[in-house]
C-alpha cells in the first residue's frame, strides 16, 4: 500500500557536476530514481516553536532543474525493510560541498551517488587529512515527518576536529542545512517507522595536491546516506569485550579526541585479533597506567554499581559521542547519579552492569568482559534494568515516540 507524491521531473542534465574535479557514474543510469523535492524544506526543532525566519529555509539547490512535466514518485523505496542491515545500501544522492585555500565553502549541491575522483598527490590519501562524522535519521510514526537527532552537534564535532587537522569546515547552519538537503532528497530510504534508521555519513577530506607534507590547498566535504536496519533485529545480543593490554586508540596530545579518519585502520588489527578469538570487540586503557577505561573501538563504555552510573571522562584520548552526552543528560533527567571520571579496571570487573553507547547502536549492553584471562559476566543475556530504562528513554525520544523535552531533534517536513 504505497502512496504516491507527485513531484516535478528533472531534466536530463539533472545533476551534472560543474566541478571538473568530479565525476559521478550514474549520470546517463536507468534506475528509478526519485527527485528531491525542495520547494518546501522547513526546519525547525520540533518541540520548539521556531519562527519562519528563526529556522533555516533552505531554496532550491542550483544544480537542480526542473521541467514542467509530472511524474510518480514512489514515497518509499521498494526494497524489503525487514532485511536491511549495517551494510551500505547506497541512496540516490549525495551531497558535495568545497572549498578553496580561503576557507569558505561554497554553495553545495546534490549530485547523484557515485565515485568521485580525487588526484592521487590529494592530501587524504597521502597524509589522511580527512574527518567523518555520523547520525541517523528517522521516519516519525506518521510515516511522514523525519527527525534527525542533535545535528548541530556532529557539526560542531566536526569543526573541532577540523582545527585539529588543520582543515576548514562548514559552519554549523551549513552543517545542518546541507544535511538536512540530503536526507530530504533521499526520504524514499528513510525506512518505515520501526524498520531502522537513514544512517548520515558526512566526510571532510583535503583533496587538494600536495606533495611535501601541508595542509591540502582545497577540501571536499561530501554527506552520503545509507538505510539501516535496526540493531537488535534478533533480539538483544550482548556484547564480549576484551580489554586490551598491548595496543592503545590514543595517546594525550593525538588525536583520539576527534573523529580523524586516521584513528580508526589503527584499530582493525587489535579488533580483528580479538574477533578471531570470539570476542565482539576490544575495551581499550589509557596508554599510561594500563588502569583507566577509555572505550571501545567505535563507542563509549559505562558502568553501574549500585545505581550509580560512571564513564571515563573526556579529556583528549576519547572520542566525545554524541550518544555518551545525551545517555547522560537523560540518566540524569530519570534521577540518576552519573559520574565523569577515571574508572578503573577493577571497578568494571565489579560493576552490576555495563554498557556500550554510539550512534550505531544507541545503547549495546556488554555481556561480558575479560581481563587478563579472567572472564567476568553480566546481566543474563540480555539488558540489564538501567541500561534498559536508559536505551528505552532515548530511542523513544529519537523516533519521536515521546515528547522531546530535551528539544534534541529537528523535525524535517
Ligand atoms: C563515533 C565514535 C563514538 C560514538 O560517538 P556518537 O556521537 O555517540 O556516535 C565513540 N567512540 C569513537 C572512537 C567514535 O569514533
Amino acid at each position: 500500500m504505497e502512496r504516491a507524491a507527485i513531484l516535478p521531473s528533472v531534466n536530463q542534465n539533472y545533476l551534472l557536476c560543474p566541478s571538473r574535479a568530479f565525476s559521478t557514474r550514474l549520470h546517463s543510469s536507468t534506475r528509478n530514481l526519485s527527485p528531491p523535492s525542495f520547494a518546501s524544506i522547513k526546519l525547525q526543532h520540533s518541540s520548539s516553536s521556531v519562527s519562519s525566519n528563526g529556522g533555516i529555509s533552505l531554496t532550491r539547490c542550483n544544480a537542480v532543474s526542473s521541467n514542467s512535466s509530472s511524474t510518480l514518485v514512489p514515497e518509499l523505496a521498494d526494497i524489503d525493510w525487514d532485511t536491511v542491515g549495517f551494510g551500505l545500501k547506497p541512496a540516490d544522492y549525495m551531497y558535495v560541498m568545497k572549498c578553496n585555500i580561503d576557507g569558505e565553502f561554497s554553495k553545495g549541491e546534490l549530485q547523484r551517488f557515485g565515485n568521485i575522483e580525487i588526484s592521487p598527490s590529494a592530501g587524504v590519501l597521502n597524509y589522511g587529512q580527512g574527518l567523518f562524522e555520523g547520525l541517523k535519521a528517522y521516519r516519525k510514526k506518521d510515516g511522514n515527518n523525519i527527525l534527525l537527532f542533535r545535528p548541530e552537534e556532529n557539526a560542531k564535532r566536526m569543526r573541532n576536529g577540523a582545527e585539529r587537522m588543520c582543515m576548514p569546515a562548514p559552519t554549523v547552519e551549513q552543517f545542518v542545512e546541507a544535511v538536512t538537503e540530503t536526507v530530504l532528497a533521499n526520504k524514499r530510504w528513510v525506512p518505515p517507522p520501526g524498520k531502522g534508521s537513514l544512517y548520515v555519513r558526512p566526510l571532510l577530506m583535503g583533496t587538494g595536491a600536495v606533495l611535501g607534507l601541508a595542509p591540502a590547498p582545497e577540501y571536499t566535504f561530501i554527506i552520503y546516506v545509507s538505510p539501516v536496519g535496526n540493531y537488535f533485529k534478533e533480539g538483544v545480543a550482548p556484547i564480549n569485550l576484551i580489554v586490551e593490554n598491548e595496543f592503545h586508540r590514543a595517546t594525550p596530545g593525538g588525536t583520539g579526541g576527534v573523529k580523524t579518519i586516521g584513528n580508526y585502520a589503527a584499530v582493525l588489527k587489535a579488533q580483528s585479533i580479538a574477533k578471531a578469538k570470539g570476542y565482539s570487540d576490544v575495551l581499550y586503557l589509557d596508554c599510561i597506567y594500563k588502569r583507566y577505561l577509555e572505550e571501545v573501538s567505535s563507542c563509549n563504555i559505562f558502568i553501574v554499581k549500585d545505581n550509580v552510573i560512571s564513564t571515563p571522562e573526556i579529556k583528549g584520548t576519547i572520542l566525545p559521542g554524541i550518544t555518551r552526552k545525551s545517555m547522560i543528560d537523560v540518566a540524569r533527567t530519570q534521577g540518576f547519579q552519573v559520574e565523569e571520571r577515571n574508572v578503573t579496571v577493577d571497578e568494571l570487573l565489579e560493576a552490576d552492569e555495563v554498557f556500550c553507547t554510539g550512534t550505531a547502536v544507541v545503547v549495546s549492553p556488554v555481556g561480558s568482559v575479560t581481563y587478563k584471562g579472567k572472564r567476568v559476566s553480566y546481566g543474563e543475556g540480555t539488558f540489564g534494568t538501567v541500561s534498559k530504562q536508559l536505551y528505552t528513554v532515548l530511542t523513544s525520544l529519537q523516533m519521536g515516540l515521546i515528547e522531546d523535552n530535551m528539544k534534541w531533534t529537528v523535525n524535517l517536513s
